[in-house]
């Protein structure tokens, strides 16, 4: 009986890993006990811990992250220290910057070192004086989108991706096929009405030209290395040995430090990683006024129907760091970007508001209350998470991060599935049905309520 119950517990928790969007790389194991590591790294003291990850990041020649205090220099708005105050419960709800973080009226710093902050990352002065964005656009007319249609599609990238859904009856519904006709609906929708419309992708594959058979690893591995100083695997090895070749032999000889390195990261480096980085440089790139990026839930990660999977819609927006993800220097300098930046991340929570509240008036799809893993409610329909193209992005713009809804409910399935439409895309016909042009005109209607 006890032996059940811990088994259960198990499945349980990991299936609560499982969120849709899951991009922590999936072969991490937590074997450290939790307990008996937090007694040994906190007797080990901050600075002695911070001394030993800069040797093993340097043995491992991970290469010295560059000065990030350069890219908060073209931020125009900055928030006030009570805004980023009010703010700060949704950047960080487990309250992890108060060991790396400071704040005054005057001043916003973050620390390399945990605790003992004595090795500054970067500092911002603040105003105290309430500088005011200039206002939004009024008008859909010469306004610039981007939109990013969500993983790729095609029957090779849905095996790599797992996301899809086949009713065992032949039919296959690929989440990557229906983020793409929604996105190229949308930028007709938006282009009638006088909108510039860029898409990251306008076919069935990654963004990414990256050769996937043959890319070297390395460079991903030592960046996850570089992202994970604050990993329980990895503070347990600190934990391990001073500074020194016992050190440095017991990174290479983990199973965890291991995996970073061999051919089953592969796909993980290349869907959640290196596409996923391009997206966000070209979206920069076009310099947009606002950003949609457009995703089709599931309520586990099985590729078969679920009836009970909920009606509901939602959006995300940039936030809810977990406590692992504070790592690296550019963790930290995406962070402040965005909890400095006094206009995207209010803006983004407006947008995504007047496209969910359209959902649910028009669709009829609920808006949900309770937050999945590691993402924490702002209201219900709108979620804080730290997802990697919201994170990445250097543009000011609001951006919606949208979850249309559950393709897996039995009563969706079959109405998406319809083949009402056909779409051109890279000179083939793709069939779509009256849903997803429903959507598309919905989102279209929940843009023109936010711009107005
Ligand atoms: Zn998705």
């Amino acid at each position: 009986m006890m032996k059940l119950s811990v088994l259960l517990l198990t499945l349980i928790l990991t299936n609560a890993t499982f969120a849709n969007e899951n991009e922590s790389l999936s072969f991490f194991s937590d074997r450290a006990s939790v307990n008996s590591l937090q007694t040994n790294i906190q007797n080990l003291g901050s600075s002695e811990v911070f001394i030993r990850t800069q040797s093993v990041l340097e043995y491992f020649k991970v290469g010295k992250e560059p000065d990030s205090q350069n890219y908060l220099n073209d931020l125009k708005y900055i928030q006030t220290s009570a805004e980023i105050s009010s703010v700060l419960k949704w950047f960080d709800p487990a309250q992890f910057t108060k060991r790396l973080m400071t704040l005054s009226q005057t001043e916003f710093s973050i620390f390399q070192d945990l605790d003992s902050k004595n090795t500054i990352d970067l500092s911002v002065h603040l105003g105290t004086t309430l500088t005011q964005p200039p206002l939004r656009k009024h008008s859909l007319r010469g306004l610039k989108i981007a939109i990013d249609p969500g993983h790729m599609g095609s029957a090779f990238w849905d095996k790599e991706t797992g996301k899809y859904l086949s009713d065992g009856h032949g039919h296959v519904l690929s989440e990557g096929v229906l983020n793409l006709q929604t996105s190229l609906l949308l930028k007709n929708e938006f282009e009638k009405l006088g909108a510039i419309v860029y898409l990251t992708h306008d076919e069935l594959k990654p963004v990414s030209s990256m050769d996937y058979k043959n890319f070297n690893l390395t460079p991903f591995a030592l960046n996850e290395l570089k992202d994970s100083t604050h990993q329980d695997w990895f503070q347990h090895l600190i934990a391990s040995a001073p500074v020194g070749s016992q050190l440095n032999s017991n990174f290479e000889n983990s199973s965890d430090f291991k995996k970073l390195f061999s051919e089953s990261a592969r796909s993980e480096y290349f869907i959640k990683r290196e596409d996923l980085w391009k997206r966000t440089e070209l979206i920069d790139q076009f310099d947009p006024d606002l950003v949609l990026i457009i995703h089709y839930d599931t309520s586990s990660s099985a590729t078969g129907l679920n009836p009970k999977s909920p009606k509901q819609t939602k959006s995300f927006v940039f936030g809810s760091y977990e406590k692992t993800e504070f790592g690296s220097r550019e963790a930290r300098k995406y962070f402040a970007r965005h909890l400095l930046d006094k206009n995207s991340w209010n803006e983004s929570v407006s947008l995504s508001r007047a496209i969910v509240q359209k959902m649910h008036k028009n669709l009829n799809l609920d808006l949900p209350t309770s937050a999945d893993s590691g993402s924490t409610q702002i209201e219900p329909g709108i979620f804080a998470r730290n997802l990697m193209v919201p994170r990445r992005l250097k543009s000011s713009v609001p951006v919606a991060y949208l979850e249309c809804l559950f393709y897996d409910r039995t009563d969706e399935y079959q109405k998406l599935i319809q083949q009402d439409h056909s779409l051109n895309v890279g000179g083939t016909p793709l069939p779509y049905s009256n849903r997803v042009s429903e959507i598309a005109n919905t989102i279209r209607d929940g843009v023109i309520d936010y711009v107005q």
